[in-house]
């Protein structure tokens, strides 16, 4: 009898609502969305109808929280991606993980923080290791959902009396995770294994105490660890306000308007999203595609993972007539041995993020979209690896890359509605990272991620340019930090920071530009460098006449004489080359080693002081024909020193002349000389039946790259569906194909190919 009665006490009552576990509120959420077509099965909303005020009262007091839970809690950090450029967001959830309201910021974690709880739940961590009032749980595994290794999440529940009422989590972009390369984001990592420390939502604290073993091993598990220390004291700060902001609002409004509340917000958020959807875009399919290099081909890694590749990202977009949104990534590329895979959380989450921007523009951001959508992800592909050994550390070189076209679609559904100030040609693509690590100037073991890349060019709009040096897709509220703040922490002092005329694309409204700054090695006692950018290609390509942005270099210098320069006073390289076909740092530097190439990836190499390493910071897409810019908005680029002159003439069709640095168009000639250019337009150009027979001619052929032939390959060996596409387009012979094994690449994780029948799966 006492035996019976100890295990019926050791049976733990269930967490959930109204006595259920977390699983089954997870189950049921789902089951009754599903078959009702309506949030928790919500055809009406009786509390937001009936007392719209009080509704509308505790929203504002959740939202208004949230949003100052992260700013203050921002202070906490002394690491200058959370602190000056605002790398952090925190979420509120309800048990099952929905989110109900969030903060802004990288709001990507939205869904990834909720695809964590929801992994805790599925993994029935209410029995083991218990989910209790005043834990603490942290994770920042890439494939439980995370977008790379570097957002690391804090995950507190909520509880009620002994009823858990709901989660926050909080996430900041840490500057190290130990691993194989350092900083957040390294070159180097191309298994899982190298990309450093990974948490799996483990339990670190109770009592709002982390524990002793936690902060011992996380803190010797990564090399800027007062940064990290500091990061998570912001997280559980912000955590900890938010939990109490819930308490309040539940002891002023009661428990069960809580609930209801939280229910019926996600399914207004729903609302509002297919509400947007009909007034912002019109039905039909929407397709793009997008490319970016993975130059691999002789880096110091593995063999196996020295491949010049190139990704490849399809996209469908359909919006139904009853404004249910789908976007379809059929055919993209494999997987590989690189650190740019992803999660399916990770590119679906960033998508929220663009779309809060312009679909969504108001605060209502919460689970209701996701409720609202579908997304096709093909298992296999660079953003669902099959095989728990993908690498994710620097995942966003391939996100901003794959969602180009989504936006390009979105906003031609925008056009179509006349929605022009909604209308973005595109994101810059945001590399370099620069990026390293080593002993500082402190004597200290530290590593450096710069996130200046959070000020890139904005794509324009339909009515006006893009802005330069502005923000990022991944956080619409980006800085690129003062000079004097990097400086505080890296080893690297400033020779210049400066605007790059042109960098943005060309258009009716042009691109915003980019930048760049050049940096001095300085002070480490022991310090390595590299570069994670896009060299090769041209990752976006304009809308309706716009131009691609420029794509990026390197440039990097080692061994220079600027030691003797500075001491002798003699010029030194202090901005001013903004034109890669007429470079001037070499002429005011002479240096041992110097690379000025498109091979804007590397990985890590010492770099003492007086090298010098640049980054490179991208401008968005244009919109419209370069030649229907009004030449007045021409003279002022060309004053401004936003566009370079020969372009001014060649891309623009603007004939100017120049006087003392003073620009002026000469309107008469412009008209001529805009006039010629269309004719010669007309000359250069084919009819498109004529340019698709000469280029059906070139796939017969095989005529390509083997790196473009491959990234066929890899498309055609996992897509039935693409591949069917891809033939009909070209009207191409039944045995007409091209296969991975044609191409001197590794076999390694081939696991998924529909022409294997033994491998099929
Ligand atoms: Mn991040």
């Amino acid at each position: 009898m006492a035996k019976r009665l100890q295990e019926v006490e050791n049976i733990k009552k269930p967490i959930g609502w109204d006595g259920k576990t977390l699983k089954e509120m997870r189950q049921e959420i789902d089951q009754v969305s599903k078959e009702t077509g309506h949030y928790a099965g919500l055809t009406d909303l009786p509390f937001k109808n009936s007392d719209p005020i009080r509704f509308e009262k505790i929203y504002s007091k959740l939202r208004g929280g949230v949003v100052h839970a992260r700013e203050t809690a921002k202070k906490v950090a002394a690491s200058p991606i959370v602190e000056q450029e605002g790398e952090l967001c925190f979420s509120l959830y309800s048990p099952e993980a929905d989110s109900i309201v969030t903060s802004t910021g990288i709001i990507i974690h939205v869904g990834t923080m909720g695809a964590a709880i929801k992994f805790m739940i599925e993994n029935d961590y209410e029995d083991n290791p218990g989910i209790e009032d005043k834990d603490i749980f942290c994770n920042n595994d890439n494939h439980v959902g995370n977008v790379h290794t570097c957002d690391v999440h804090t995950l507190v529940p909520i509880f009620w009396e002994e009823e858990l009422i709901g989660w926050v989590g909080g996430v900041t972009h840490v500057i190290d995770t130990g691993a194989s390369g350092p900083g957040s984001m390294p070159m180097g990592p191309v298994q899982r294994y190298d990309d450093g420390y990974q948490v799996t939502c483990r339990k670190i604290g109770q009592n709002d105490t982390l524990s002793k073993d936690w902060l011992l091993e996380s803190t010797r598990s990564v090399r800027a660890s007062k940064y990290w220390t500091l990061d998570e004291k912001t997280r559980v700060a912000g955590c900890h306000m938010i939990r109490d902001l819930v308490l309040d609002v539940i002891e002023e409004e009661g428990v069960d308007a809580y609930k209801k509340f939280s229910r019926e917000i996600i399914e207004d958020g729903r609302r509002g999203f297919v509400n947007q959807v009909k007034t912002m875009l019109i039905p039909g399919k929407y397709r793009g595609a997008s490319f970016i290099d993975v130059p691999f081909e002789g880096l110091d890694l593995p063999k196996f993972a020295q491949q010049d590749q190139i990704m490849h990202t399809p996209s469908e977009i359909t919006v139904h007539k009853n404004a249910h949104l789908e976007i379809d990534f059929e055919g993209s590329s494999r997987w590989g041995w690189h650190p740019f895979n992803a999660t399916p959380v990770s590119i679906t989450s960033g998508i929220w993020v663009m779309l809060s921007q312009t679909l969504v523009p108001n605060d209502r951001i919460n689970d209701g979209a996701y409720y609202a959508s579908d997304f096709g992800i093909p298992l296999g592909s660079w953003f669902n690896p099959d095989d728990i050994r993908s690498a994710h550390s620097n995942t966003w070189h391939a996100l901003v890359a794959g969602w180009t076209p989504l936006w390009r679609g979105l906003s031609r559904g925008y056009f179509g509605r006349g929605f022009l100030e909604e209308i973005n040609a595109g994101n810059g693509h945001t590399s370099n990272w620069l990026q390293g690590g080593g002993i500082d100037q402190y004597g200290e073991l530290s590593a450096l991620n710069s996130f200046e890349t959070a000020a890139s060019g904005v794509g324009a709009s339909a009515v006006k340019d893009g802005i330069s040096h502005s923000a990022a897709l991944w956080n619409p509220e980006g800085d690129m930090g003062d000079m004097e703040i990097w400086e505080l922490l890296e080893p690297l002092v400033y020779l210049g920071r400066e605007v790059l005329p042109g960098s943005g694309g060309a258009g009716k409204y042009r691109g915003g530009n980019g930048w760049q700054s050049l940096r001095l090695g300085w002070g480490a006692k022991e310090w390595t460098m590299f570069v994670a950018g896009a060299g090769a290609m041209a990752t976006d390509c304009g809308l309706m006449g716009g131009y691609p942005a420029s794509a990026g270099y390197r440039f990097t210098a080692y061994d220079t004489d600027l030691k003797e320069r500075i001491e002798k006073k003699l010029p030194l390289p202090l901005g001013a080359d903004v034109d890669p076909d007429n470079p001037t740092y070499e002429d005011n530097m002479n240096a041992g080693r110097l690379y000025r190439d498109r091979q804007a990836v590397s990985t890590q190499e010492e770099f003492g002081d007086y090298d010098v390493i640049m980054n490179y910071l991208r401008g968005g897409p244009g919109f419209g024909d370069p030649l229907d810019r009004r030449p007045a908005d021409v003279e002022s680029d060309l004053n401004e020193r936003y566009v370079l002159p020969r372009y001014a003439e060649s891309v623009y069709g603007c004939v100017f002349t120049e006087e003392n640095g003073e620009y002026k168009v000469d309107l008469e000639k412009t008209i001529q000389k805009r006039k010629q250019i269309r004719k010669d337009r007309l000359s250069r150009s084919t009819p498109t039946k004529e340019w698709m027979k000469q280029e059906k001619q070139e796939i017969l052929n095989k005529n390509a790259s083997p790196q473009v032939q491959n990234m066929y390959a890899q498309s055609f060996a996992l897509s039935e569906q693409f591949t069917d596409q891809f033939k009909e387009f070209w009207e191409l012979d039944e045995d007409w194909m091209v296969y991975e094994d044609d191409f001197d690449v590794t076999k390694l994780g081939r696991h998924i190919n529909r022409f294997d029948k033994e491998t099929i799966s």
